[in-house]
């Protein structure tokens, strides 16, 4: 058995933290590759390493001062040294970043340290090698990610090396330079390093009990879903729910490997299996609810629309010109509407509303604005009678009024558009339906 362990900033913020992993990764002999974060805040009004990271930087390829929050970082791995009583020295290390900070080698150099950093501490506190990202991981010139590059080069270094940290978020690239995946990227680097070792299980530990059903800003105490399939979460995720990585599924799907997330503070917790597909019954009819704010509708009428081809693709051609994606395109007789992120819109949306006068002569559009998607997605809800109807109703007892309805034949969701003033209450009474009045 082959397990890959990630550990997140919070996981990973001070010598306390550390402790913690360190018994994690020691209660099973499985965990044997371990990806870190750079240390995250310790509480509220901490910050996280990276993100002085870059002040650091800036500063210094500025040409301004920066050498106090380089102390500020240097104290925050030396308080971990002193902690776990380490034998390491980092002043090399810390005059080569400050020598290239100075000499401008890139704001991405620069992030990537935090991760790089803490490796070398974990390393050396679990007395197994490290291997640099930088070996291992590639980007193009341009900073795109190589896939199968990288998936060649790792397997083929990790199949001689028994147990290894490899710290998270960055690479090298075609062009020499250190490239970083987006902010949250060391959970890519985890399932990178499952997938070329074909691990069991990907453990992506944080510093919460895995995905909940709801937002817990909204809901009070939220169930956590135990477990969710990768398209079910791609839903979520997108839909606002955030707890991984969104690029962090695409390595190990293609692998089948299952992410497992779980709380380094909280391990006795089941946390969330994230799986290709499952027979296992959800507790509920429905996995999980999400949603964002901000959306605006744009209402097209003109008579016998319904029977003039090409009508569609002329309206979305407009919006394409014009480089605005479309959420959802709910359609009448000879009406349509499109769901669009109100900011992308409102910055062309003169340009928008000319384009489509002169593609498909309307007659009549209107615009709403200030809407709000709650998506409600579940596996279980597939070939079952009433999910809608439930949801329906329970918008309808909380006196909120649906402008828009959802739901592709996949049944796997059902997405409604309602006023942005709306959305807590919604969210709250589709839980309660679903959940609370389950248990
Ligand atoms: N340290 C990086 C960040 O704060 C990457 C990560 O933690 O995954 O975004």
């Amino acid at each position: 058995m082959k397990i890959v362990v990630k550990f997140g900033g919070s996981s990973l913020a001070s010598a306390k933290q550390f402790k913690k992993v360190a018994d994690i990764i020691r209660a099973d002999k499985a965990r044997r590759y371990v990806v870190p974060s750079a240390p995250g805040k310790r509480n509220d009004k901490d910050e996280k390493v990276t993100d002085l990271l870059y002040q650091c930087y800036d500063a210094a390829s500025q040409g301004k001062s920066y050498k106090k929050i380089l102390d500020k970082i240097r104290d925050r791995y030396e308080e971990i040294i002193d902690g776990l009583h380490l034998n390491v020295n980092l002043d090399h290390e810390f005059q080569t970043i400050e020598e290239n900070f100075v000499a401008g080698l890139g704001r991405e150099y620069a992030a990537s340290r935090g991760e790089y950093l803490n490796g070398i501490l974990m390393a050396n506190y679990l007395g197994i090698p490290f291997i640099d990202a930088a070996e291992v991981v590639f980007f193009d010139e341009h900073g795109n990610f190589l896939s199968e590059e990288t998936n060649e080069e790792l397997s083929e270094r990790l199949a001689h090396v028994e147990r290894a940290v490899i710290p998270g978020f960055y690479g090298s690239g075609r062009d020499g330079k250190i490239h970083t995946f987006s902010r949250g990227g060391s959970d890519i680097t985890g399932s990178i390093v499952a997938r070329a070792i074909h691990a069991d299980l990907y453990e992506n530990w944080t510093d919460v009990s895995g995905f909940l059903v709801a937002d817990p800003r909204i809901v009070d105490n939220p169930e956590v879903i135990e477990t969710v399939t990768y398209k079910e979460l791609r839903e979520l995720s997108y839909m606002g729910a955030s707890v991984l990585h969104e690029d962090a599924i695409f390595p190990v799907r293609k692998e089948g490997i299952p992410i497992h997330i779980r709380n380094t503070n909280r391990p006795e917790d089941k946390g969330t299996l994230i799986v290709e597909n499952t027979c296992r019954k959800p507790r509920h009819i429905i996995t999980g609810i999400a949603g964002k704010k901000g959306f605006c509708s744009m209402y097209i009428e003109k008579a016998m629309m319904n029977s003039e081809v090409g009508f569609g693709r002329k309206v979305l051609g407009v919006l394409e010109d014009q480089g605005i994606s479309f959420e959802h395109m709910p359609s009448g007789i000879d009406t349509m509407t499109v769901f669009i992120h109100q900011t992308e819109f409102v910055a062309h949306e003169q340009q928008v509303i000319a384009g489509i006068h002169r593609a498909v002569a309307p007659d009549f559009i209107d615009l709403e604005s200030d809407l709000a998607l709650v998506a409600v997605v579940g596996r279980g809800m597939k070939g079952n009678r009433g999910t809608a109807a439930r949801v329906f109703a329970a918008l309808a007892h909380a006196r909120i009024n649906i402008k828009m309805i959802d739901q592709g034949s996949s049944e796997s969701n059902i997405i409604v558009g309602i006023r942005n003033d709306d959305f807590e209450d919604a969210i709250r009474a589709i839980y309660d339906v679903f959940v609370t009045s389950e248990i």
